[in-house]
């Protein structure tokens, strides 16, 4: 399984390149790490968006939790998700079931001293009008844990995921453009290993042409129904 931002728009999060997608209100530049670090400007900006996007309190919905259902019937390798809001652990898939590979939001960690600490506790201090929070430990530079543009995946769950995708015998793909590498080279290993794709996706996708089922719906209607025919 293979999932990105279309999953979550049933939860209320926007996705990137959707017709109310992220990228027509900001600016990709602002999402490199370079900036981040050297602008207090963008620190502010982002700590901002991610206290009033809603994200960090978002519920999972029913594509999550049909998710969780395919795993639980043995039926599912694991499921690598572009996300990074922790919807599908919130909608209860295990660790060992689940590759985040641009990390997960909902924990922060101080790039000086490494404390980590829950997003929502960061989020509760811009509330109160500190706009750049510092670490309480150290004063250091506090970021949520996903990977901005110029950072390295992290390496174990990269490694993960491709693992999966090797011993996978078919990729269904959901709430992807497909467009975003190295991630969406998993699903495109398991076709060319020769085996079918199915896109589960509101649109067209980059890899369209190469599956084998294209679904266009949404996933909280197809994917529990989907789920269903398999598990039956
Ligand atoms: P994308 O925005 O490029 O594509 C999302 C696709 O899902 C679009 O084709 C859209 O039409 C479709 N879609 C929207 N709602 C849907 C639904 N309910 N059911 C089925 N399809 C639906 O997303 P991407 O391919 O995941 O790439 C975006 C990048 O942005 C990723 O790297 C990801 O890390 C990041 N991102 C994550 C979140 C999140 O964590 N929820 C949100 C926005 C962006």
């Amino acid at each position: 399984m293979f999932t990105g931002a279309g999953i979550s728009t049933e939860s209320g999060i926007p996705d990137f390149r959707g017709p109310d997608g992220v990228w027509r209100r900001v600016d990709p530049s602002e999402f490199t790490l370079e900036r981040y670090l050297s602008d207090v400007t963008t620190r502010r900006a982002a700590w901002r968006r991610r206290t009033r996007s809603g994200a960090l309190t978002a519920a999972p919905n029913r594509g999550h939790e049909a998710v969780v259902r395919l795993w639980r019937s043995g039926r599912m390798v694991g499921c690598v998700t572009q996300n990074i809001d922790g919807l599908h652990a919130a909608a209860g898939l295990p660790s060992e079931a689940l590759v985040e590979m641009h990390g997960n939001a909902r924990t922060t960690t101080c790039l000086e001293c490494g404390a980590s600490l829950p997003t929502i506790q960061v989020a509760a201090r811009v509330e109160t009008g500190e706009d750049d929070p510092p670490c309480e430990r150290c004063g250091g530079v506090l970021k949520v844990d996903v990977v901005y543009f110029g950072e390295m995946l992290p390496a174990g769950a990269v490694a993960r995921a491709f693992e999966w995708s090797a011993r996978a015998d078919a990729v269904l793909a959901v709430g992807s453009t497909l467009g975003v590498y190295p991630a969406a080279s998993l699903p495109l290993d398991v076709v060319r290993a020769g085996h079918p794709m199915v896109i589960v996706n509101r649109g067209p996708t980059d890899l369209d042409h190469l599956a084998t089922v294209i679904v266009d719906g949404s996933s909280g209607d197809v994917l529990p129904e989907l789920v269903d025919r398999i598990t039956d």
